[in-house]
Formats: C-alpha cells, sequence, structure tokens
C-alpha cells in the first residue's frame, strides 16, 4: 500500500491540475446523475399518464444533459493527456537527474535495456495510476457520497446496500493485489529482459555476423519472446478474472439495492416515482465506479515498475558533494593518485593496490600496463566516478573530494576510447564541449585536432548529421572529433584514453600530431595502448595487476629491461600493447 501512496508524490508539483481533473470529472458525472434523474422523472410521467410536454421537458433536460456531459468528457481526454505529458515529464527528469548522480558506476552493473525500458515504457505506465485512478478517486468519493445521502433520505436501508455495494467493488480489487502483482511483476521482468536482448542484438549486429552468430541470437530472440507472448497471456488471464469479478460484485449489489427499492414500494415505503430515481441513479452511480476500477486495472503494471524505479530512486550515492565547496586555484594543476586501492567489488581482488601516481603540472606522463593492469580505472578515480577505498586523489594540492564534481569535471578533459558520438550534425556534437562556441572556435578545435579537413570533405561539412554512434565516421576521425572536442572545452588537465582497436597509420599520425598540439601547457595523461605514440612522454608508469611496477622515461625504462621492456618486445612481435 505504502508503495502506491509513495507514487502519488510525482503529483505533489500538479496540485492545480488534478484538481482542475477533479472537477470536470464531478461535472460529468453530475451531467449522469441529471440525465438519470430527468429520464426516471420522464417515464413516471408516462406511467402517471401526464401532459406530454411535461415528459417533453424532462426528456430534453435528459438530452441536455447527455450533450453537456460528451462536452465535459472530450475536454477532459485532451485535459487528462496534456496533465499525463507533464507528470511523466517530471518523473523522467527525476529518474534522469538520479541516474547522472550515480553515474558510470551504476550504469556499469546494469544492462542498458533495462534502464531504458525503464525510462521509456516503465514510465509510461504510471500514467493510469497518477493521472486516471487518483483524481478519479476523489470523484468518486463525492459523488457517491452525495448520490447515498440523497437516496438515504427517500429510503435508508436501499441508500446503504447501495455504499456497501460502492464499497465492496472498490475494496475487491486490493485483495487481488498479491496474486496480480506476481504476475505483474513477472510480466514487466519479462519485457525488460526481452527489449535489453533486442538492443544487445542491434548493438552487436556486426559481432554477430562476424561471427555467424546470427542465426543462434535469432534463436535465442524468438525463445525469449515466446516466453513474454506466454507472460503476456497469464496477465491477461488474471486480469480479465479480477475485472469480471468487479463486474459480477457491482451488478448484484445494484440488482439487489433496486429489489428492495421494489419490495419497499410494494409495501408502500417508496413511491414509484421514488423506485424510478433509485433504478436509474443506482445505475449511474456504478459507473463512476466502474471507471476508477478500470484504471485500477490499468495501474497494476505501473505498480510492478515502481519497485525498479525505487531501485533506482534509493540507491544510495557514493560520491558525495562537499560542504564547502571551492574552486581549482592552479592554471595547469598537478593531479596525484596516493597510495589508492580500489575494488569494483568487495569480494573481487583489487583493481588498484597502493597506487602512487604523480601527474605532473604541464607535463605529458603515460601510463602503460597489460590489459587488466588497471589503467581505465585510474580514468575512473580521476574522474571521480568512482572514489578509492583507501588512499585518495588530489588535484591542485588538495583532496578531489574537496570540489563540487562539476567543478572538478569542468578541469579535466578526456578523450575516451570509444568515442560516443550522439546523433546530431557534426557542429552539435562539437558544442557538447562548449556550448554556444561560435563556427570560428568550432574551426580552430577542429584544425588543432586535425579533424577540419576531413569535416569540410563530409557531404554538409560541419552541419553533416552522424549517426547514434557516428557509423558514418572511421575510427581515427572519431577520434579527432573527441580531440577537438576536448581542444574546445579548453580544460588545463587533459586525458586521452586512446582507442585498443588499431587505426591506421596516417590516421594514427593525424593523431599524434594533434595530441603533441592539444598536450602543450596541459597536464596530460595518456592511457597509452601503443608505445610509439608515447616515446616522448616526459614519465611512464608500468602497471602490474593494479600495482605500479615501473616509473621513468623511456630510454630509462628500456635500459631497465623489465615489464616495460617486455611490453616493448610483445608489441614490436604483436604491433601493439594493451
Ligand atoms: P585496463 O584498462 O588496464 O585494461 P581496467 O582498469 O579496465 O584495466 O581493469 C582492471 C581490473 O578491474 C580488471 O580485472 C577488470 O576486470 C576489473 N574491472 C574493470 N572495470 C570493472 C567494472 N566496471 N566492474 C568490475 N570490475 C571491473
Amino acid at each position: 500500500m505504502s508503495q502506491y501512496l509513495r507514487l502519488t508524490a510525482f503529483l505533489r508539483g500538479f496540485k492545480k491540475e488534478a484538481a482542475l481533473e477533479v472537477l470536470i470529472g464531478l461535472l460529468i458525472t453530475a451531467c449522469g446523475f441529471l440525465q438519470a434523474y430527468m429520464v426516471a422523472k420522464a417515464v413516471d410521467s408516462v406511467f402517471a399518464k401526464q401532459m406530454f410536454s411535461a415528459v417533453y421537458s424532462y426528456l430534453a433536460a435528459a438530452l441536455a444533459a447527455i450533450l453537456i456531459r460528451a462536452f465535459f468528457i472530450r475536454l477532459n481526454e485532451g485535459y487528462k493527456k496534456e496533465m499525463a505529458a507533464k507528470v511523466k515529464g517530471g518523473i523522467r527528469e527525476t529518474l534522469l537527474d538520479k541516474l547522472m548522480l550515480l553515474g558510470p558506476a551504476y550504469e556499469s552493473k546494469r544492462r542498458s535495456g533495462n534502464v531504458q525500458s525503464l525510462i521509456t515504457d516503465g514510465v509510461e505506465s504510471f500514467e493510469p495510476f497518477l493521472v486516471n485512478y487518483i483524481p478519479q478517486t476523489a470523484v468518486v468519493l463525492v459523488s457517491v457520497s452525495a448520490v447515498v445521502v440523497y437516496i438515504c433520505t427517500m429510503d435508508v436501508s436501499v441508500g446503504l446496500l447501495i455504499l456497501a455495494a460502492a464499497v465492496l467493488s472498490i475494496l475487491v480489487p486490493h485483495f487481488f493485489m498479491p496474486m496480480v502483482s506476481k504476475v505483474m511483476v513477472e510480466y514487466w521482468q519479462s519485457y525488460a529482459y526481452l527489449n535489453a536482448q533486442y538492443i544487445e542484438a542491434m548493438q552487436g549486429m556486426d559481432t554477430l555476423k562476424a561471427f555467424h552468430a546470427s542465426k543462434t541470437a535469432k534463436e535465442h530472440l524468438k525463445t525469449d519472446a515466446d516466453n513474454f507472448a506466454d507472460e503476456s497471456i497469464r496477465n491477461t488471464g488474471v486480469s480479465l478474472a479480477d475485472s469480471s469479478l468487479i463486474i459480477i460484485c457491482s451488478a448484484i449489489g445494484t440488482s439487489v439495492s433496486v429489489a428492495l427499492a421494489a419490495w419497499h414500494m410494494a409495501t408502500g415505503r417508496l413511491t414509484s416515482q421514488e423506485l424510478l430515481i433509485i433504478l436509474f441513479l443506482a445505475g449511474e452511480c456504478m459507473r463512476p465506479l466502474s471507471d476508477l476500477n478500470m484504471f485500477w486495472h490499468s495501474s497494476y503494471l505501473g505498480f510492478s515498475v515502481a519497485d525498479q524505479l525505487y531501485a533506482v530512486l534509493d540507491e544510495p550515492v557514493v560520491l558525495s558533494e562537499p560542504a564547502y565547496p571551492g574552486p581549482v586555484s592552479a592554471d595547469s594543476p598537478e593531479l596525484r593518485l596516493n597510495d589508492a586501492t580500489f575494488r569494483y567489488d568487495k569480494n573481487e581482488p583489487p583493481a588498484l593496490l597502493n597506487a602512487s601516481i604523480v601527474f605532473r603540472s604541464g607535463e605529458t606522463t603515460a601510463i602503460v600496463g597489460r590489459s587488466g593492469s588497471g589503467k581505465s580505472t585510474i580514468v575512473n578515480l580521476l574522474l571521480r566516478f568512482f572514489d578509492p577505498q583507501q588512499g585518495s586523489v588530489s588535484l591542485g594540492g588538495k583532496d578531489i573530494r574537496a570540489y563540487p564534481l562539476a567543478e572538478l569535471r569542468s578541469q579535466i578533459a578526456v578523450v575516451f576510447q570509444d568515442t560516443y558520438l550522439f546523433y546530431g550534425s557534426v557542429a552539435d556534437n562539437l558544442r557538447m564541449a562548449k556550448p554556444g562556441a561560435s563556427r570560428e572556435e568550432l574551426i580552430a578545435a577542429a584544425k588543432a585536432a586535425n579533424a577540419h579537413d576531413f569535416i569540410e570533405k563530409l557531404p554538409d561539412g560541419y552541419d553533416t548529421m552522424i549517426g547514434e554512434r557516428g557509423t558514418t565516421l572511421s575510427g581515427g576521425e572519431k577520434q579527432r572529433l573527441a580531440i577537438a572536442r576536448a581542444v574546445l572545452k579548453d580544460a588545463p588537465v587533459l586525458i586521452l584514453d586512446e582507442a585498443t582497436s588499431s587505426v591506421d597509420v596516417e590516421s594514427e599520425a593525424l593523431i599524434q600530431k594533434a595530441m603533441d598540439e592539444v598536450s602543450r601547457g596541459r597536464t596530460t595523461i595518456v592511457i597509452a595502448h601503443r608505445l610509439s605514440t608515447i616515446r616522448n612522454a616526459d614519465n611512464i608508469y608500468v602497471m602490474e595487476n593494479g600495482r605500479v611496477s615501473e616509473q621513468g622515461a623511456h630510454p630509462a625504462l628500456l635500459r631497465k629491461d623489465g615489464e616495460y621492456a617486455r611490453l616493448v618486445c610483445t608489441q614490436e612481435s604483436a604491433g601493439m600493447i594493451g
């Protein structure tokens, strides 16, 4: 129960809108009652053999009520859609804010398809409860109370019977909740799983094709789709059983109360006109109730998804913001890893163990090591995607936990291994680093990154649209765009996590030239996978199983004949490191 109540918090910012929706709902119901009352009066005047004009005026009033009701229903539909868009927008914003706060540390442990289903279809499933059910509850409370009180003025026992039927038809679906919930949770999990499977198959299409695995993947997807179809049928079955019971409850309630009213008429406690009014009003009174049940019913999926929503919203944010945030003072600050130890999971061996690394101000420091030795973990700590469990990271002499995250990240420009280019123009992608940058600034940054020439050759130059993952660009071109983005950000610290996949020799030379240009005067950190790019680095750290095993400049390290020399050897025979 507290789970549903918690969802209502999302309506807090929409009190006025919800109140207006209740008001329109009450007007619709009032029109329905007026119509029922007038029809009862018209029928009674026919039985009483009154003048046609009396019947006529009752029927005209009933017709007017029908037309006004239709108008309000139409108004309500549009209004609800508008309100739903605002409410769902608010939930998505809250969810995205939290996901951003949790950062890649949270995302990396979950399948992207699951989070995506939650943000899209998951949030959609809250609409029936928040936008339909909650306001309708207020409509039902007011309208049913009004009818019950009115009928009680004619016949208390009939009024109370109608009240009992109404209460029963509201409560019955709640008894079903545990069973329905279980089916719905399974249905949603099966949907989210299928969604994640499809997204993965689409994203991994190249790999599947390359390994001739598309047929097997298709068979797996078919099995998952069949399982989802089974869950859907089970879900529909339970829903139908539940709603039939509610319909039976309210039908029995109405019939019994009308039967009691008829008996009371026969014994002279009620007039024929009162009986007719009860007959029509009791039926009409069930209408908002059956709408309420329908809305409750379509809310089930939302209740199951709510658990997943709260799991994200309640996830503790590990990275805390400082109480007294201060700016970074140095122009080209020094970064340090001070005896840092970090585990991704407490049951796993450390990804970094007592690592002490100095990234000297204005110099280029390279990190090398075999795959899995901890290089990317260092970047994760420098950007504060995670905090080390022991030791610390400092920037400009201060622990990075002392800076607000936004301030820290504004000091660092990163060129990631896997450059993500968003759907949009080349210019849009560049402007991500500096919104509002002029065309001249974009061109200057692209020139510094050796990207200007190839951008000019694209069909629409800087306005060329690039795919979701920049699929129309080569690996080397994507890297140079990412470097241009970093140039545009103009941050004092630059991190280049080199692409592991090889780029062609010409691209490599262009990237190298761009990097030499960009790193001038900046504290630069290169996570090197190819040794050729770091021969000139001021300082090189060699990582082995999360520890720093060697440190020095290229010639000195070669002379040592240790891990670095072995890596050079491996590179010479395989053409690559990392
Ligand atoms: P490198 O960049 O040198 O290839 P990483 O820093 O990526 O190495 O990885 C160091 C260790 O941490 C490896 O054992 C790797 O499996 C583990 N690791 C890396 N990222 C994660 C993660 N997000 N969750 C759990 N373990 C991880």
